[in-house]
């Protein structure tokens, strides 16, 4: 954003399948506060709007922000969300509010427009405008959780596909034999690093050596990728292990990245990149061994900086953009 750009400051919705975060935000970026309500889906999208324009108002009179000097509001949501209409048209999580005019009806309400986005092209584009892809142009995101998203900056602009569908990273296939993906696809990026799949390695892990090993006292249902992090940290030599191999297989997904993109850096996110070099490393390692060597030697593989704060961050200076400032 221009530095001559006055300073103003809205709102953004990031709404999740368990939460729905509603931040105050300065039009450059920056976070002022923010609240998280449950997301209630099986409620539907329009018990969801009144909860959330009771939290909008809540936050606007207690950091004193003039609705009308908002001039746009960021949402973004999982799915794939319809540009033209403003609605998300096919969302698993959110199947009752397919085709919803949600971001219209809290626009009409708010007396601002409401620009509805997917949650990781949001993420993406503020990871680029305020995070770790400062400064690129070209820059791959991933972000690593139950599900493995992507988002993809091309050319300095957000790439969202023919029909808004773009990105979807996680869902290359990686091993040809592999087992059934919850996408059409077999052996895909995400049934290999997604979290469900992180876990299963580690109880095979354990299982097949004979280590010493603080992960052996979790119970396997209670057992999530932050545990591995933790047990790296404390010398633990089954978690480095399992934290090596899952970077060398998120590795072999970005090969792939690297090769069709030519990216000038690749942005990964979600909560075990807490796990730092341990699994961006070998990562690295293997773009450098096995991409086409120009752009496996200028590409960057780093962690996002914007935690949970990404995507609505994205979403609303997306809003603004899309709703230039008035004068
Ligand atoms: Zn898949």
């Amino acid at each position: 954003m221009p530095g001559d750009v006055v300073k103003f400051r809205t709102v953004g919705i990031d709404v999740g399948g368990t939460n729905i975060k509603i931040a105050a935000l300065w039009n450059g970026g920056g976070v002022i506060s923010a609240e998280s309500i449950p997301t209630r889906a099986e409620r539907g999208p329009v018990d969801a709007a009144e909860r959330i324009l009771v939290t909008i108002r809540a936050l606007l009179q207690r950091e004193g922000i003039d609705p009308g000097g908002m001039h746009a509001v960021g949402m973004d949501c999982a799915g794939i969300v319809d540009p033209e209409r403003n609605v998300v048209i096919d969302s698993p999580n959110l199947r009752s509010w397919e085709n919803d005019p949600l971001a219209q009806r809290l626009a009409d309400r708010l007396g601002v427009p409401v620009y509805l986005e997917n949650d990781v092209n949001a993420m993406a584009y503020g990871e680029w405008r305020c995070g770790a892809g400062r400064g690129a142009d070209h820059i791959v995101c991933l972000t690593l959780g139950t599900g493995v998203g992507g988002g993809l900056i091309l050319d300095g602009r957000l790439y969202r596909g023919a029909h808004g569908a773009a990105g979807e990273l996680g869902h290359t296939t990686l091993d040809l034999r592999g087992a059934s993906c919850t996408c059409p696809n077999i052996g895909c990026l995400e049934r290999h690093v997604g979290a469900a799949y992180i876990v299963e390695r580690t109880l095979r892990h354990l299982q097949e050596s004979a280590a010493p090993s603080r992960l052996r006292d979790l119970e396997p249902q209670d057992m999530a990728p932050r545990d591995l992090t933790l047990a790296a940290d404390a010398g633990d030599p089954v978690a480095a292990a399992v934290l090596r191999e899952t970077g060398e297989l998120l590795g072999k997904g970005l090969v792939s990245f690297v090769n069709i993109f030519n990216p000038e850096r690749i942005v990964v996110g979600g909560g075990i990149t807490k796990a730092g070099d341990r699994l961006l490393e070998p990562a690295r390692q293997i773009v450098r061994r096995h991409a086409m060597s120009l752009p496996a030697s200028m590409v960057e593989i780093v962690p996002a900086e914007l935690g949970d704060d990404a995507a609505v961050v994205g979403a609303t200076l997306l809003a603004l953009e899309q709703h230039p400032t008035r004068g």
